[in-house]
């Protein structure tokens, strides 16, 4: 490497690799080229095969996308209701929809899980801009010279409703006509957590059934879909190629689609640079209580600190009472800045408190910082998700993280991070003694996903429920979920 310094610091690899391209302009996303100084390293450097693919699907996106003649075209055929297969789609475009909905962890898993799909199915991907358009007020746009935005006028009226029993729907186009998509204009995949199995069999398609016949496909999923993709075993080498370390797809397609806008990165920079930059170590404590009354929960803030001792993340306490403090010895003790991240602010305070009222055993300085609490949760609110978003970077910063178990937020900033969490057990009763033991250290860094297929791929067998995370060694159950799957 070079010793170059900026006046940053010493200089960095702001392309990532070749993650990333050239070209962009730096003052509409700061964040594209910037997230490098920020970061640490990429301890899963991308392959040269995923980055031949991306520059590949960035000139596809560029050929088809929104503005260009295909599009029109394609978006006629859509309109007309004209059937597609692959011998009439003389532009060798096809798209695929994601539909936005369900809090901001959610939609960043679907939209870098979704992205995946596009690239392995050679479709564009379009978000759904989201209610109350805020998807622009959120990520800059990731492929150059064109949009990943759905533009406003779609021909499909109240696509968003659609639901799994619409007759375009994956399972009832396999189940119901045997794979003819004869007359339909598109095809949804339905891939909500919740998703029936027949619809879940989207994660075994393969150029043998019928979904490469339809021009358009519309998919809704609130999931990480990476780990279902494993099964399918017309994808199994392709993605062995992409990705020759499996525990890093998250953090390698986050790093390449999402960058923050430039009022949420100031959030983040100007966060980081005050309170956490000088710190000697950084740890993220990323709260989620699953319980509508917003109220705090003793048993939670118990959990957190017996995890935190357990596993030394946080230093312990002693009675000092009567005891004369010691000198200031500038800069002889170690520092420490934690990042606590929650709709309530009771357990920060909490915990603040307890490093106010007494020393730490070897000195230590703890700080506690905690950007929001924003009480409650909302839906397609730009000015709340802005700081969910900032928060959620200011996460993937820290060095070390403890996230709440079953939460999307919680994965999404420990994968941006490249950070294998602490995961604190989920309870399911708050009023309850905390879970025992409180947390554990993940596999990985990947995100789990709540909504895998429990058949296999070569038997589609869709009746009975199989336990799908003893079949392939890099897929496993979720130390939070024991039906969730993870990579590792
Ligand atoms: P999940 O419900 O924990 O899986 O995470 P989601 O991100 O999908 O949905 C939770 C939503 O609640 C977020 O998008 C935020 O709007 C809000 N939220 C939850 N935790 C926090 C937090 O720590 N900070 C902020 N600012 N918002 C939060």
């Amino acid at each position: 490497g070079t010793s170059q310094t900026t006046q940053r610091g010493p200089k960095r690899d702001v392309l990532v690799g070749g993650l990333l391209v050239p070209g962009f302009d730096e003052q509409s996303c700061a964040s594209r080229y910037q997230a490098a100084y920020y970061h640490k390293n990429m301890t899963r450097p991308a392959s040269p095969y995923l980055i031949k693919r991306l520059r590949e699907q960035e000139a596809l996106q560029l050929r088809c996308g929104p503005g260009t003649e295909p599009y029109t075209r394609a978006s006629e055929r859509l309109k007309s209701g004209q059937t597609t297969n692959d011998t009439d789609d003389v532009d060798g475009c096809s798209y695929l929809v994601l539909i936005s909905y369900r809090g901001l962890g959610n939609r960043m898993l679907a939209m870098a899980s979704v992205f995946l799909y596009a690239l392995l199915t050679n479709r564009v991907l379009l978000v759904d801009t989201g209610y109350g358009n805020t998807l622009a007020d959120l990520f800059c746009e990731p492929f150059p010279g064109t949009t990943w935005a759905l533009p406003h006028y779609f021909p499909v009226e109240n696509f968003k409703e659609l639901g799994e029993d619409a007759p375009e729907s994956y399972g009832n186009v396999f189940v119901n006509r045997s794979g003819s998509v004869t007359g339909l204009r598109f095809v949804y995949l339905h891939l909500d957590h919740a998703a029936s199995p027949a619809n879940r069999l989207v994660y075994c398609d393969d150029h043998r059934e019928f979904l490469h016949r339809a021009q358009w496909a519309i998919i809704r999923t609130d999931q990480y879909m990476a780990p279902g993709l494993f099964f399918n075993p017309a994808y199994q080498e392709e993605l062995s190629r992409l990705f020759p370390k499996k525990d890093s797809v998250f953090y390698t397609l986050s790093r390449y689609l999402l960058h923050p806008t430039n009022d949420i990165w100031g959030m983040v920079t100007r966060y980081y640079n005050s309170y956490l930059r000088n710190a000697d170590e950084r740890l993220g404590i990323q709260i989620r209580v699953f319980d509508n009354s917003d109220k705090p929960f003793q048993q939670v803030l118990d959990q957190i600190l017996a995890c935190t001792s357990q596993e030394h993340l946080l230093p312990g306490v002693v009675s000092t009472s009567g005891v004369a403090p010691a000198l200031p010895t500038a800069g002889a003790s170690k520092s420490m800045a934690v990042l606590v991240t929650g709709l309530s602010s009771w357990y920060h305070d909490n915990i603040r408190e307890m490093y106010w009222k007494s020393a730490t055993i070897d000195g230590e300085v703890v700080s506690l910082y905690q950007p929001s609490h924003e009480e409650h949760q909302l839906w397609f609110h730009s000015k709340h998700d802005m700081k969910a978003l900032a928060e959620i970077y200011l996460l993937s910063l820290t060095d070390k993280i403890v996230t709440s178990g079953w939460s999307t937020f919680g994965y999404v900033g420990q994968g941006i991070g490249g950070h294998t969490p602490w995961i604190l057990f989920r309870p399911m009763n708050y009023s309850e003694p905390a879970p025992d033991p409180p947390c554990t250290k993940a596999m990985s860094m990947e995100p789990c996903s709540h909504g895998a297929p429990g058949f296999e791929c070569t038997r589609k067998d869709i009746s009975t429920n199989l336990d799908t995370g003893v079949l392939l060694p890099h897929v496993r159950p979720c130390e939070d979920m024991s039906w969730g799957l993870k990579l590792t």
